[in-house]
């Protein structure tokens, strides 16, 4: 789940980081009051879940109440990479005398949390990381241990800061780092990481995604979910309890367990096919659990069939069968659909679905080929 900035700054702020406050404003009236009590100079950010706000022209300095209302009408409303901005941060305009990149995430090839610097702050990191990757910092934190005091300094060092800013950055690194672990994020970042005019180290920017799996250890982030935001489908499939990913393909898929639906995916790539989605609707398929995936496969315009992949463990395949036919009496498919059926009561469940007029399959292979060239064909 990603928060907004203002949000993260927050929860920076509980952890002891110095953030640049504000308040959120969802009209240019609101964002012109906020300015007049701000007293002083302020900038206007977008509040949307994605990067590169600046140079989309989310980030506008204004002077006075007045340019701060004409900055949010500006900015409210604008299309950021297909974000559209509905509310803008209003927050007292920082003194920049330096700007710094620090970040925490997990490195999946080392299989530890990264610490990530760079003194070539306030620009996109990927591009730094592509261009010029020597000018990225990186300490590997052990889990065990955290990370150390030595090395936040170390990376301190390798920035090229002053020996008196040195203190003052190591306990920042290690406070974004109690952050990223203590509210279990996939990602904490501070971009632009800032030196103030009077040597004070500022976070001008937060960045903050929460891994979705731990959700049920912080009740309280549930408030924080920006519903306007999320894709609906996606967002539709988790209130009803299935996992659900949308891709560029054409072929729709509706699995029972995750690994099997990774699987299905790529038996259809290996026929020359691409996927439409990732479903896995859990371990029962109903009939209502079934007619909502298939509402939520035929949603995409793009798919030109369905792949029902069902392996009967504990679920029956009978059961399964009865589901989709039942389903398919609620819901209307409008694109061929191919069942691929094995496991525990598989012939009783594929006589009933070859009675309602579907293609049914013991071999995952041939539902996958039968699925390629039936979109292929449409
Ligand atoms: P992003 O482009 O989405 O990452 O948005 P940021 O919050 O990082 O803002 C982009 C840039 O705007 C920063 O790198 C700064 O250079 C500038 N900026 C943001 N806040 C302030 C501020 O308070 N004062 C000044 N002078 N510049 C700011
Ligand atoms: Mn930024």
């Amino acid at each position: 789940m990603n928060l907004h900035e203002h949000q993260a700054a927050e929860i920076f702020a509980s952890h002891g980081i110095r953030t640049n406050g504000g308040n959120v404003a969802f009209n240019p009236q609101e964002a012109e009051t906020l300015a007049e009590s701000a007293a002083g100079p302020v900038v206007i950010k977008a509040q949307v879940h994605t990067g590169g706000r600046g140079k989309a022209g989310g980030v506008k300095l204004a002077r006075t109440p007045a340019e701060a209302r004409d900055a949010a009408s500006a900015i409210l409303g604008l299309d950021i990479r297909g974000h559209i901005v509905r509310k803008v941060l209003v927050a007292p305009a920082a003194d920049i005398a330096q700007e710094f990149y620090l970040g925490v995430t997990l490195d999946r090839t080392r299989r530890r949390n990264v610490l990530m610097a760079s003194a070539e702050g306030g620009v996109d990191i990927e591009e730094v990381a592509r261009e010029r990757p020597d000018r990225i910092v990186r300490a590997l934190v052990d889990p065990f241990l955290g990370l150390h005091a030595w090395q936040a300094r170390q990376v301190g060092f390798a920035l090229g800061l002053a020996a008196d800013k040195v203190p003052g950055f190591a306990t920042l690194a290690r406070q974004l780092y109690d952050t990223y672990l203590n509210e279990d994020a996939t990602l904490a970042e501070i971009n632009p990481l800032v030196l103030t005019g009077n040597g004070e180290w500022l976070a001008l920017d937060a960045k903050m995604a929460i891994d979705d799996n731990a959700l049920f250890r912080h009740p309280a982030f549930e408030s924080l979910r920006d519903l306007d935001a999320e894709d609906p489908t996606e967002l539709d499939a988790r209130q009803s309890g299935i996992s659900f990913v949308k891709l560029d393909g054409d072929i729709g898929c509706i699995v029972n367990g995750a690994g099997l639906a990774m699987a299905t995916m790529d038996a259809v790539k290996l026929h020359g096919g691409d996927p439409a989605n990732f479903l896995d609707v859990g371990g029962g398929a109903s009939a209502d659990q079934v007619a909502k995936a298939f509402s939520l496969v035929t949603a995409d315009p793009n798919v030109r069939a369905i792949l029902i992949n069902i392996f009967g463990g504990i679920t029956r395949g009978d059961v399964v069968a009865q589901g989709i036919t039942e389903a398919l009496r609620r819901v209307d498919v409008p694109v061929p659909i191919v069942v691929r059926l094995s496991g525990t009561n598989a012939e009783e469940g594929q006589r009933i679905l070859s009675e309602a007029g579907l293609t049914a399959s013991q071999s995952m292979d041939e539902a996958a080929a039968e699925a390629v060239r039936a979109a292929h064909a449409a």
